[in-house]
């Protein structure tokens, strides 16, 4: 357990960084409470053990014991993971809400720059997610929506996107309007099944 301290270190220097970032968006309150399954002891004492600095420790558990009890933990309780919101049942996966797609946006860009410290570059948030991403727990919109947000962070930098007016707008664009569009008015579903004799 030689890294309990250096993991507590770690975990409330990130918070810290995701509190700013969500701040900036007009999240505080999901800034505020980030994360904080993290400090209980199944995510804690696995993450304490497996602690890296340069990485995540779940991909050190992962490595060690081909899975990660912390993770497990950890998606079944942030909402700010699209792993959260997976069904294998789904025909189609559901989007996330707005402040936790957003809030999820912040940890990136906070682990990021944990992780990278000095060398951290905005395209390094796109390069990591196009890396690791898994499209079983996409629907298209959440996956344009964060391509989208990656790509502006890399090419126009992190003002441009960590804002309530871009990323509510951006939301809409990507998510809302393209399900809007899906799905026709109610008044139109009742008008088809009335009997066409009247
Ligand atoms: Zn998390």
């Amino acid at each position: 357990m030689a890294h309990v301290f250096k993991h507590l270190v770690l975990v409330l220097k990130h918070k810290h960084k995701v509190f700013i970032n969500c701040c900036k968006c007009g999240l505080f309150w999901r800034g505020l409470v980030h994360d904080m399954s993290k400090l209980s002891p199944t995510e804690f004492f696995e993450s304490a053990k497996y602690y890296a600095g340069k990485h995540s420790p779940i991909t050190n558990a992962r490595i060690d014991k081909g899975y990660s009890r912390a993770w497990l933990h950890h998606k079944g309780r942030n909402k700010h993971h699209i792993e959260y919101w997976y069904d294998s049942q789904n025909k189609e996966q559901a989007d996330m809400p707005y402040k936790y797609a957003v809030e999820n946006i912040c940890d990136r860009i906070a682990a990021g720059k944990t992780y990278h410290k000095l060398d951290y570059m905005p395209k390094n948030v796109l390069n990591y997610w196009q890396r690791t991403v898994e499209p079983q727990y996409y629907n298209e919109r959440m996956y344009n929506f964060y391509l989208k947000v990656f790509t502006d962070l890399a090419e126009k930098g992190e003002k441009y996107i960590l804002n309530k007016k871009y990323l509510k707008a951006t939301y809409y664009e990507c998510v809302t309007k393209p399900k809007q569009r899906r799905l026709p008015p109610a008044e139109k579903q009742i008008q088809t099944e009335l009997p066409t004799d009247l």
